[in-house]
């Protein structure tokens, strides 16, 4: 007898799997999906290790395979233990990352009588048993479903058991319907030749069967099975004429299996490598020679460090085309908020019809053909957010990750909470791949990495549009404190302000940036200093100029805006934060002239208005765009002169030791859009905090300076990469007791790591989240520093209630 350790899909289940005896008819292979008994369930499982012996004493057998095709690759099958195990996350879970997009699905319980009892069985039933008994008679066959919605769920499901083992009733198991199916098309083709097909025509036509006709002969000029729907519309034939031909013999009917195609390929145009400038060439010869060798152990991880501009994409593009003429496939990963048609285009148009494209967005249907195409290999380049690293490409060669600073590459709201970029690095560990992360502003963990030789560091120092000596941007840093002084109270210093009426009167464009949304919308007392927050989750309101109302951004509680202070009854309440609604009213009333977009979720909810923004400021239908920082991702826009930061300081001040890290990155990608065309540009950035590093690292685009003196905080502080760092935090409605269990939580751990005598383990806390309350839970946190949390973590018993995140990536 063989032996499968089975990773079930119940929440019970958690990080353990489960041995299954296998039958002798099924042949099982690690990484297929089975269906198992569990308890009183059948369960959907995936096999992850096969043996000669059980774990345990007594199993039960697998019941039947979902798929002949194993789903799971070897090398999945260890990224998901993998994941398990560094992110402690529930095994099936991670698993779940790697399926058919539309897999997963419950098996429904049917309640049926075997074989009819005597009378005087039923007579000494309980009356509600005899009750459920009688419902179960009455249709031979009742889902338990059914039960339930009759008689309630727990009575249902009592009743039932009773009857189970008085012998009346028995359980059987079917499957939900599927979710997603290939698609399939009915077409016809001729099951005669074309010779016969029009001797038949013209013997139809003398029996006036004109139709019938018609349909023989157009098959009969097609030597391709054609699609049903085509051949009633050509031929204007009805369903009696195919059903008719194809009862005589003459016309085959058959189901085939079409695509869901989300990439359009008709409008795009086929792109050829460019000539490489000396650094590209450099980059890629180094890529390309680790993929020739292709060295199992030791994964090679390239950091391709380049300025907006200097051409990474290229040198993605080439090095993906090396591997494929490898023979290899690769997967491209984007931030969601770059996975535009045009960054989709810039690799489909290399590699015509060789793209699929995994996203949340596509029907389940698309994604599910996309995920058929990968797996069957007819695919050279995935593209998609850090979901796509689980793309089952069947000899991965290269991935790329884009924009790799980025912090939606963390999956933060739910389990597992892994990091796309550890992900793809562990993957390629375990495939031989070739990882390259791409960045202007490269993370400060990576960079050490690089620094210390764990990665391969590349550099593209320059931009190399419209030609390779093209500057970056002049950037101009403005104190707002002179502003003040010099009695100048407009959002606009006299500076952006002068710029900003040159560039709209030259008819050049101008972007103005806004740290966040609503950031720094908050209304303050210039009396007392109060601020108006939401009673329920502790953030600032903010608000909203059109409704003119207070608006919480976690909760959607919203209030009008008080006359007076609700704590000193002062009049003195005023506005001091700005929102881009109130930038745009400002710059209105300054530039008259100018013509005004803003771009901001709140404009963008629609599905294509990004496009269309984006649109209509390429046209130039507009001077000055006005926005968050969804402006600042890859956009290429050459008229732009002039880029405005409202104020820089939005987020130096957050409670996290990356806040000087983001505002580096994004001030550095907003200055990264000037001057893209021939004309050049500058940058202007408004700040309380002029001094600070960050602002003067990204003012005069050095990575380096910031780098130096960020490192050397981190080192300081002992943050990382030089510790690891997990959060934990409990929810609860009910604060104190939320309080009482991360304190309890607390000595939990400094007894276990006293305990355990380890040196390097600290911990922050409890202390409210940063958002104390969101939709009404409390929220307490612990912070964990230390090099071994995973594991020490994993032998410390988390009640429900608790999240753990492992390397947060916001604290
Ligand atoms: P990045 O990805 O680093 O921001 P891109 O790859 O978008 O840079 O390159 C910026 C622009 O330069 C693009 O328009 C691209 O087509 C062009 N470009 C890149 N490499 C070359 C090259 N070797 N020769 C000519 N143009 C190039
Ligand atoms: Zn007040
Ligand atoms: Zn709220």
């Amino acid at each position: 007898m063989r032996y499968a350790e089975v990773c079930v899909n119940s929440p019970v289940a958690q990080r353990q799997i489960f041995s299954y005896a296998i039958p002798h008819r099924l042949s099982i292979n690690v990484g297929q999906a089975v269906w198992v008994p569990f308890g009183e369930k059948l369960l959907q499982g995936i096999v992850l290790e096969l043996s000669d012996y059980p774990a345990v004493e007594e199993t039960r057998e697998i019941v039947d395979i979902i798929e002949p095709r194993p789903v799971l690759s070897p090398a999945q099958v260890s990224l998901a233990y993998w994941i398990s195990d560094h992110y402690l996350s529930p095994l099936f879970n991670s698993v779940a990352l790697m399926l058919p997009p539309g897999f997963e699905r419950k098996a429904l319980t049917f309640i049926s009588i075997p074989s009819i009892p005597d009378d005087s069985d039923l007579s000494s039933l309980p009356q509600e048993q005899r009750r459920a008994f009688d419902l179960v008679q009455k249709q031979d066959k009742v889902s338990l479903r059914q039960l339930e919605r009759t008689l309630g769920k727990q009575k249902a499901q009592r009743t039932v058991s009773q009857l189970v083992k008085r012998g009346l009733v028995t359980r059987s198991y079917e499957l939900e319907p599927v979710k997603a199916k290939p698609k399939e098309e009915l077409y016809l083709s001729l099951a005669i030749d074309a010779g016969e097909a029009q001797q038949e025509a013209a013997r139809s036509r003398e029996k006036r069967a004109h139709k019938q006709a018609a349909l023989l002969d157009f098959l009969a000029q097609l030597s391709r099975p054609v699609p049903l729907a085509e051949a009633r519309q050509k031929t204007k034939c009805d369903k009696a004429t195919v059903d008719a031909l194809v009862q005589k013999g003459l016309v085959t009917a058959q189901h085939i299996e079409v695509r869901r195609e989300p990439i359009s390929y008709q409008d795009i145009t086929q792109s050829y490598p460019l000539t490489l400038t000396a650094a590209q060439e450099s980059a890629f010869r180094s890529i390309s020679q680790s993929l020739a060798q292709k060295s199992e152990e030791h994964p090679d991880v390239f950091l391709l460090h380049g300025v907006t501009g200097s051409g990474k994409t290229e040198v993605y593009l080439q090095a993906l085309a090396e591997a494929v003429r490898l023979g290899k496939q690769g997967i491209v990963l984007v931030p969601e908020i770059s996975l535009t048609p045009q960054t989709i285009e810039r690799f489909a148009s290399r590699f015509p019809g060789k793209v699929a494209v995994l996203h949340s967005k596509l029907s389940l249907g698309e994604q599910f053909d996309e995920w058929q195409r990968i797996r069957n290999g007819e695919v050279d380049v995935v593209i998609g957010p850090r979901s796509a690293t689980f793309a089952p490409q069947p000899d991965l060669g290269l991935v790329v990750i884009d924009e790799e600073h980025e912090w939606t590459y963390k999956q933060h709201d739910k389990s597992p909470r892994y990091h796309a970029r550890d992900a793809a690095i562990k993957l390629a560990e375990l495939t031989g791949a070739v990882v390259i992360l791409g960045s202007a502003t490269p993370d400060v963990e990576s960079f050490y990495h690089a620094q210390k030789g764990d990665f391969r560091l590349l550099q593209l120092p320059e931009r190399v549009t419209p030609s390779e000596s093209s500057p970056l941007p002049q950037v101009k840093i403005v104190d707002l404190r002179d502003e003040l002084k010099a009695g100048n109270r407009s959002l606009f210093s006299r500076s952006l302000s002068r710029a900003i009426a040159k560039a709209v009167a030259d008819s050049e464009q101008v972007m103005l940036f806004l740290n966040r949304r609503g950031a720094a919308t908050f209304i303050q007392c210039r009396n007392c200093g109060f601020v108006l927050g939401c009673r329920r989750c502790e953030v600032a309101l903010t608000h909203h100029l059109a409704e003119d109302t207070l608006v919480c951004h976690q909760c959607n509680y919203r209030i009008p805006v008080p006359q007076l202070c609700p704590r000193c009854s002062s009049q003195r309440i005023k506005f001091l934060g700005v929102g881009t609604q109130r930038l745009e009213q400002e710059a209105s009333n300054t530039f008259p002239q100018a013509r005004l977009l803003r771009w901001d979720s709140d404009v963008t909810k629609g599905k294509h208005s990004h496009q269309e923004i984006l649109k209509k400021f390429r046209a130039h239908e507009a001077d000055i765009l006005i926005g968050t920082q969804m402006i600042t991702k890859g956009l290429d826009l050459p008229q732009v002169t002039l880029v405005g930061v409202a104020n820089a300081d939005t987020g130096l001040n957050l409670p996290d030791f990356r806040a000087g890290e983001r505002t580096f990155q994004l001030l550095s990608q907003v200055a990264g859009r000037a001057g893209r065309g021939p004309l050049g540009g500058q940058v202007i950035i408004q700040t309380y905090s002029p001094e600070h590093y960050a602002i003067q690292a990204a003012a005069k685009h050095d990575y380096a300076l910031f780098y130096d003196q960020e490192i050397t905080y981190r080192r300081q502080l002992n943050n990382p990469p030089f510790t690891r760092l997990a959060s934990l935090v409990y929810t609860h409605t009910n604060d104190a007791l939320c309080h009482r269990e991360a304190e309890r939580m607390k000595r939990l751990l400094i007894d276990e790591r006293d305990a355990k005598g380890i040196a390097d383990l600290s911990l922050i806390g409890p202390a409210p989240a940063f958002i104390h309350r969101l939709r009404g839970r409390f929220r307490w946190q612990l912070i964990l520093r230390g090099s071994e949390l995973p594991a020490f973590l994993s032998q410390i018993s988390i009640p429900q209630g608790w999240t753990v995140d492992i390397d947060p990536v916001g604290l």
